[in-house]
């Protein structure tokens, strides 16, 4: 049964002009305005707070949009305004706030640190302002958020690292890449052609050079690259590199975009980016009505993938995958599959994954096990041949061009990099036709009609557009729940490793109108796996991750 449960009012709240919706998921609060009136005000498990937008005056809301809008929509005024209202027993002093905790069940450390600090990221350091209370809240504990991380728009000095340092950072992608590429000029030395780029401040060669004008991020790709230009460009000290130092990055590592003019991958690049431009949005219900959305977790079984830090990807992107499968079923209409369950878990959540999962089967018919006996190989193409199978049932009575394929994964990249990247099918890497042949598949009916695929020049070049479409809409609600993106070019259309370049098979031969790969997190950055621990951060991605398929579909 869906539906909503009715709301519930628990008297002794009700008391205090305060209403529990279907304890404990949300606290509502009517608050009264400076200049007369009143507006709502709800604190959200998870999703954190929202303020009724019609009710506010124009100096609270920084842009007038949904009728709930969000903590961060609102200006700074705005927010001292909330955070008083929902919280009158906070004492605000000179810069300082003491907050006492009201709602347990829907506070955490961080949301203190998302609403109070500005960002949710910041946690660990109230938590270290706060060194003798429990990570568990309870009612009445006090939390002191001091003078220097309390956020400056709060009247603190908001002194936190932020890594959001490039000028660039607000731009959107294409912008971006052509910021970037203007920072690059093309020279020639004894060694050949390379492209000058000189080292802003704050920037390291790995990151700066290698993972941003090239298709490498993987440890050590990253270093080999790093290593030659440094030699190339005579720097001694790589950790000691100073602003406005010149690097040579061999023209033959540079990623398409930032190609010479007149070379055919440049052209490519410019093709693609004019497709985007042109491409419609689809449309869809609110509920996302006639849409068919096929869910895929990545690895699992004898297969656990990438590790680092005491985590793994299998179990995690799992877990993800199935909050993303909830909040879809739960919020919309639009049909949604899976491609894999773990038998024993089912499509369930958890708080704590405590060791890797040793089943899983892929859920073509009959399913297929995961499990010693059969190639990796094989799993990965029947979650295409599955999805394919899915989209052309779909198709005889619905619209293709609202099918949306999510392959969730985490990476172990160069540890200095973190955060979400998302692949797209790059249209180049897509072949014209492809049949999987016996060796690679299974004795699965979907086999008939998913494990042949055929895309035109058009439909490479759109599949493309719309998944660039997509993966926007995702970094644009990820960047608005303070969710760490991947700093440098995190939409990419084709995986570089081990000298061999190609778009993930998973996306490569499936038949969707629009298709991404997400790297969630980078599994050897410390941070990045604290993140993925938390079944708090899960739930926060998986709810962005909703919000960009409602946000990707006009309505
Ligand atoms: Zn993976």
């Amino acid at each position: 049964m869906g539906g909503l449960r009715p709301f519930r009012t628990c008297a002794a709240f009700a008391a205090a002009g305060i209403i529990v919706l279907a304890a404990p998921a949300t606290v509502e609060v009517r608050g009264k305005l400076p200049k007369g009136g009143a507006a709502r005000i709800r604190l959200v498990y998870r999703q954190g707070v929202q303020v009724e937008s019609k009710a506010l005056p124009k100096r609270f809301l920084a842009e007038r949009g949904e009728a709930w809008a969000s903590f961060q929509e609102l200006t700074p005024e705005g927010r001292q305004w909330v955070l008083r209202t929902l919280f009158p027993e906070d004492r605000w002093t000179a810069g300082e706030v003491r907050h006492k905790v009201r709602y347990p069940e829907l506070e955490s450390v961080w949301l203190m640190s998302s609403l109070f600090m500005g960002h949710g990221q910041h946690y660990d350091k109230l938590q270290a302002a706060n060194p003798s209370n429990p990570e568990k809240l309870r009612v009445g504990d006090l939390w002191v958020i001091p003078h220097a991380l309390l956020a400056k728009e709060l009247g603190g000095a908001g002194d936190v690292k932020v890594d959001r340092s490039q000028p660039e950072d607000e731009l959107d992608d294409e912008a971006k890449v052509a910021a970037y590429r203007a920072l690059l000029t093309f020279e020639k030395d004894e060694e050949g052609p390379y492209a000058a780029y000189h080292i802003r401040k704050g920037e390291a060669l790995w990151t700066a050079a290698v993972m941003r004008y090239t298709d490498r991020v993987d440890p050590k790709g990253v270093n080999d690259l790093a290593v030659e230009i440094a030699r190339r460009s005579g720097i001694t000290d790589v950790r000691g590199i100073q602003p406005g130092q010149l690097v040579k990055i061999p023209i033959a590592a540079l990623a398409d975009p930032f190609q010479p003019e007149g070379t055919a991958a440049l052209a490519e690049e410019r093709e693609v980016r004019a497709e985007v431009r042109r491409t419609p949005r689809m449309e869809a219900g609110p509920r996302l009505k006639g849409t068919r959305i096929v869910l895929d977790a990545g690895h699992g079984g004898v297969d656990r993938g990438a590790a680092g830090n005491g985590a793994w990807e299998s179990d995690f992107v799992y877990d993800i995958t199935m909050r993303v499968r909830r909040i879809l079923e739960q919020d919309t209409d639009a049909m949604v599959s899976s491609t894999i369950r773990y038998p024993g878990l089912g499509f369930g959540v958890r708080e704590r994954i405590t060791r890797p999962s040793g089943e899983a089967e892929i859920l073509t018919t009959p399913p297929f096990a995961n499990d010693g006996e059969s190639p990796n190989a094989v799993s990965v193409h029947l979650r295409w041949v599955l999805a394919n199978d899915l989209f052309a049932s779909f198709a005889r009575s619905g619209d293709p061009l609202k099918t949306l394929f999510i392959s969730f994964h985490a990476d172990s990249l160069h540890p200095t990099a973190r955060g979400t990247m998302v692949y797209v099918p790059g249209a180049s890497g897509v072949p014209a036709t492809f049949s999987l042949g016996d060796r690679r598949a299974a004795k699965v009916k979907e086999m008939k009609v998913g494990a042949h695929v055929r895309f035109t020049s058009k439909e490479k070049l759109q599949g493309e557009a719309r998944s660039r479409l997509f993966a926007e809409a995702l970094l644009k609600a990820l960047r608005k729940d303070d969710i760490p993106i991947h700093g440098n070019r995190p939409i990419r259309n084709i995986i570089q490793r081990a000298g061999k370049s190609f778009v993930p098979a998973v996306i490569r031969f499936n038949s969707a109108a629009t298709k991404v790969l997400i790297e969630v997190a980078n599994l050897t950055n410390e941070e990045d796996v604290e993140n993925l621990k938390d079944p708090d951060f899960r739930e926060r991605f998986a709810a962005a991750v909703v919000k960009a398929v409602k946000a990707y579909y006009r309505n």
